[in-house]
């Protein structure tokens, strides 16, 4: 049946929706695929479904192939599980709460481990039931901090969720790696650029785990990589610590008289005019700046943290986040302050940090500060530094923390060169999860010696809503959409144009004449201006657009490709079976 836009459930708009950051958000909108129903919550339109449903096809038919199984969980789901894994607490404000009549708690699933779990241990008893992968594509909520550019980062999201469940760690290997090609297959599929980087297993817990991101500039993550290969999220970067030094000569620490220098680089420049050095000029990488935060529990305990990082870097929050949550850094404030004495905002140094130390706050410092380096930094009152503060010597961490801002240029940790940076949508995660949810929820099979052993497990998502966005987003122009055609809603857009009955007559023979050859066909018979028309069409970004109107005096219609913009004439009596060719062989 042709689908005649006179009939479609689509308005396209004029302008952007006033929240749009990015493009794919202001066209999906703007075209008529979803509707912004509150911050992160959205609905779908007729057009925006069947794009969805293509993505869904190809993720389906890529995790059939490695032989997992299409499930379906409730959103709806009670405390006890997530409870039992203490997911119920670590998930923090991300996680939606609710209580049904009774009083009872609820959540509404933000992944689904702990169900999938307990799926596995109500059916399943042995060895031999294994190795097993289960998937769902199912509707996700989390209370996003920050829900953003439509459905790149929803509350309410669509993903395919995936569980490996293994009797060994051989066993999650090869589930594991069985899930990396399956994604490959998928990313390929929908075309899309994209990179696989070391990933932070964050909240998750587990280990061994990568991310799968589109290389776009409207992503989220930043990630590196290296001209020998190098690939990781920031998040994940893990750097080299150098040698110790040996610092058997360097002069005892001196004091530093150094009034109202706050910043490292009023501190450099006094460093440079009062005491110069023989070898070279002082630089912010010779100070040790201390940064203090408080932690934020989930449960609300606040713990103080000192990290100690050479002056010319930042604490990269993300980074830091990743390696704290599910703690939250908040900056430490004034009253703060007063609760630390010791604790000198502006002068804070080495001497009064750590567990054991006066103020017993804890001191992790960058792993660029091994022993033997010899450091400009606060004295711990005001308006003094100290000089030549040297690690091991005169002040001892509790640790290291790796978490300073990665910058292009940067040795990359296995020497496979310099580092460059890029922005990109994390699409796909897969993790090693191993043993943590089986353990916490009592997930245990017979192993080949009649022994009860606990399943280790794997995880893997897929954004199938942000896929949508995504793909939108890499293939959309300053026009509108351009779906690549094995994702666009239709095949064709027939656009007629003009007053005259013959025009409609003839546009809608072609759309039935396409049908019968299997093409896909949006009919647009609105009594609309031309120029109307041809704006949505190319709002609407259906791949090949079919002008029916004056040119059919001369026999002739005009096919355009939404992409390219190339334009072709063709006559109509062949109009049909040239379309579908060209579609065919595309
Ligand atoms: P992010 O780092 O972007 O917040 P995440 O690490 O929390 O993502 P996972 O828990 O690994 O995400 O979820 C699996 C997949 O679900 C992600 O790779 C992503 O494609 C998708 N996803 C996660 N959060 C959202 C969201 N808020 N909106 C849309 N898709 C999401
Ligand atoms: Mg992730």
């Amino acid at each position: 049946m042709v689908t005649r836009m006179s009939q479609l459930f689509v308005r396209t708009l004029r302008d952007d929706p006033a929240d749009a950051e990015v493009a794919s958000h202001r066209w999906l909108v703007r075209a008529g695929y979803i509707r912004r129903v509150a911050p992160g919550i959205y609905s779908w339109l007729p057009l925006g479904l069947k794009v969805m449903a293509k993505v869904e096809r190809i993720i389906r038919e890529e995790m059939d192939s490695i032989g997992a199984q299409e499930v379906r969980f409730p959103a709806l789901l009670p405390r006890e599980p997530y409870q039992a894994t203490n997911r119920w607490t670590e998930y923090g404000p991300n996680l939606f709460r609710l209580q049904d009549r009774k009083g009872s708690d609820y959540l509404l699933g933000p992944t689904h481990e702990e169900m999938f779990t307990l799926m596995v241990k109500d059916l399943y008893s042995s060895y031999k039931d294994l190795p097993l992968s289960l998937y769902q594509i199912q509707t996700k909520y989390r209370d996003e901090a920050r829900p953003r550019a439509g459905l790149l980062r929803g509350r309410e999201f669509v993903m395919k969720d995936s569980y490996s469940f293994d009797i060994d760690q051989a066993g999650l290997q090869a589930s594991y790696d069985a899930h990396r090609g399956a994604y490959i297959n998928i990313f390929d599929r929908l075309g899309l650029t994209y990179v696989i980087v070391k990933a932070n297993a964050g909240a998750m817990g587990g280990s061994a785990s990568e991310e799968f991101l589109a290389v776009l500039e409207a992503g989220e993550d930043t990630f590196v990589r290296s001209p020998g290969g190098y690939a990781a999220n920031v998040e994940a970067v893990q750097i080299q610590s150098p040698a110790a030094i040996d610092a058997s000569d360097v002069p005892p620490p001196s004091p530093l008289p150094s009034p109202n220098d706050h910043t490292i680089d009023t501190l450099v420049a006094r460093l440079n005019a009062e005491r110069p050095r023989a070898d070279r000029a002082w630089t912010g990488a010779d100070t040790l700046k201390n940064v203090v935060f408080m932690l934020v529990a989930p449960d609300g305990t606040r713990t103080p943290l000192v990290v100690g990082l050479p002056g010319d870097r930042e604490v990269d929050l993300k980074r830091l986040e990743a390696v704290v949550g599910p703690a939250e850094a908040v900056p430490f404030a004034d009253a703060d302050f007063e609760s630390y004495p010791a604790l000198v905002k502006g002068f804070i140094g080495p001497q009064v940090l750590g567990e054991r130390s006066e103020s017993k706050v804890r001191y992790l410092v960058d792993p660029r500060v091994v022993p033997g380096t010899r450091w400009v930094t606060g004295a711990n009152e005001r308006d003094l530094h100290v000089v030549d503060l040297v690690c091991g010597r005169d002040f001892t961490p509790d640790g290291y923390l790796d978490v300073a801002e990665i910058r292009a240029g940067d040795p990359a940790p296995d020497g496979s060169g310099p580092l460059e940076l890029a922005r990109g949508i994390e699409m796909g995660h897969i993790f090693q999860l191993g043993k943590k949810y089986a353990e916490a929820l009592g997930l245990k099979v017979l192993d080949q010696s009649g022994r009860l052993t606990t399943v280790t497990m794997g995880s893997y998502g897929v954004g199938v809503s942000r896929a949508v966005a995504a793909v939108a987003e890499s293939t959309c122009d300053e026009k509108g959409l351009a779906w690549p055609r094995h994702l666009a809603p239709f095949d064709v857009l027939i656009v007629a144009t003009g007053k005259d009955a013959a025009v409609f007559e003839a546009a809608t023979t072609l759309s039935i004449e396409l049908e019968a050859l299997g093409i896909d066909v949006l009919l647009d018979d609105r009594p609309a201006s031309p120029g109307v028309k041809f704006a949505d069409s190319e709002i609407l970004g259906i791949p090949t657009v079919v002008v029916v109107g004056r040119g059919l005096a001369d026999g002739v219609v005009e096919v355009r490709d939404r992409a390219s913009g190339e334009r072709t004439t063709v006559a109509v009596s062949l109009a049909a079976t040239a379309v579908a060719d060209a579609i065919r062989g595309d």
